[in-house]
């Protein structure tokens, strides 16, 4: 099992102990495991970064996602009066805590052999992976907690919604939209994140009245990572899908959906795979250029 070797304290620096914290949670925890097929790791090293949570960015997302989108501030005003009854609070400093979880190599590959549905092996790490992430994330939220700070996973809040919008499902809080905000990717053709050990991972959030210093964006515009939407070229995981939900228009949330729940839903009946409310596919994340990294770009953007 992979360890992570130098630890920092929280008080000499907390944002070096947070994404330590994390990184040892995932690599030293006997549950990162496939363990009914070859005991191989659910998720890789993680990706960290932090936001400020006043950040212009996310008060511009609610006008390109919708005015019903979160802003930090709002998550944890939202989280102290109605999780802790706290009515009047005075918020200071706010950060979000933003990590992204690759899957495993041997996992990927399976994935990349498959052209119609998914892998026994991604099956299993999607529905092994979300409880991992989900306990990351209390984890996370205790250490930022017994240190008397406040703090709340936005999408396990009583408040987190999801709304059915005429091109597809939506949250009021969208993590990867918060890991851009972090420094940690860029938006692809495919709706998914492009960050520096690619696009077939996970992310989640953790928002927090600790203030952290917010991890610079390396990236010139929010699809630079994406070759397909800087020059025109990639385009593979066009072909990838099956359900020709992605398009050089896009991805077609609908139609993506469609294909998990209804089309694929017979793969839940094979054997070694666990029956979620859909088996996983990911096609479209694996057997591309952008799966582990980012893709070169024939005509990269300027600054
Ligand atoms: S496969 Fe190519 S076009 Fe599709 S998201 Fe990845 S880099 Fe972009
Ligand atoms: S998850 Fe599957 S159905 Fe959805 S866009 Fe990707 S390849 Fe297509």
């Amino acid at each position: 099992m992979a360890r992570v070797e130098t630890r920092v304290s929280f008080a000499a620096n907390p944002a070096r102990f947070l994404e330590e914290e994390i990184k040892a949670f995932v690599l030293e925890n006997p549950d990162n495991s496939l363990k009914d097929i070859d005991g191989s790791p659910i998720f890789e090293e993680p990706l960290v970064g932090f936001a400020d949570g006043d950040d212009r960015l996310f008060y511009d997302y609610k006008q390109i996602i919708g005015d019903f989108h979160l802003t930090p501030r709002e998550v944890l005003e939202r989280h102290l009066s109605k999780s802790l009854g706290e009515a009047e609070s005075q918020i200071e400093g706010i950060s979000v805590i933003c990590w992204t979880l690759p899957f495993g190599k041997e996992t990927r590959l399976a994935n990349s052999k498959m052209t119609e549905g998914p892998s026994r092996q991604w099956n299993n790490a999607r529905w092994l992976g979300q409880p991992l992430n989900d306990s990351l994330a209390r984890h996370v939220v205790s250490c930022l907690e017994e240190r008397g700070y406040r703090a709340v996973a936005p999408d396990k809040a009583p408040f987190f919604e999801v709304r059915s919008l005429p091109n597809g499902r939506c949250s009021n809080f969208s993590l990867r939209h918060a890991a851009y905000a972090a420094g940690l990717g860029t938006f692809s053709l495919s709706d998914g994140l492009i960050t520096p050990k690619g696009i077939a991972m996970w992310c989640n959030s953790v928002v927090t009245d600790l203030e952290l210093p917010p991890t610079p964006r390396s990236y010139v515009s929010h699809v630079a990572n994406c070759p397909f939407l800087v020059d025109g070229s990639c385009g593979a995981c066009i072909k990838r899908c099956p359900a020709g939900a992605i398009t050089a228009q896009g991805h077609d949330k609908n139609r993506c959906r469609e294909e998990l729940y209804v089309t694929q839903k017979h793969w839940l009946e094979k054997p070694g795979y666990i029956r979620g409310t859909y088996a996983g596919c990911g096609l479209c994340l694996t057997r591309v250029p952008c799966e582990s990294r980012i893709p070169k770009v024939k005509a990269p953007l300027r600054p």
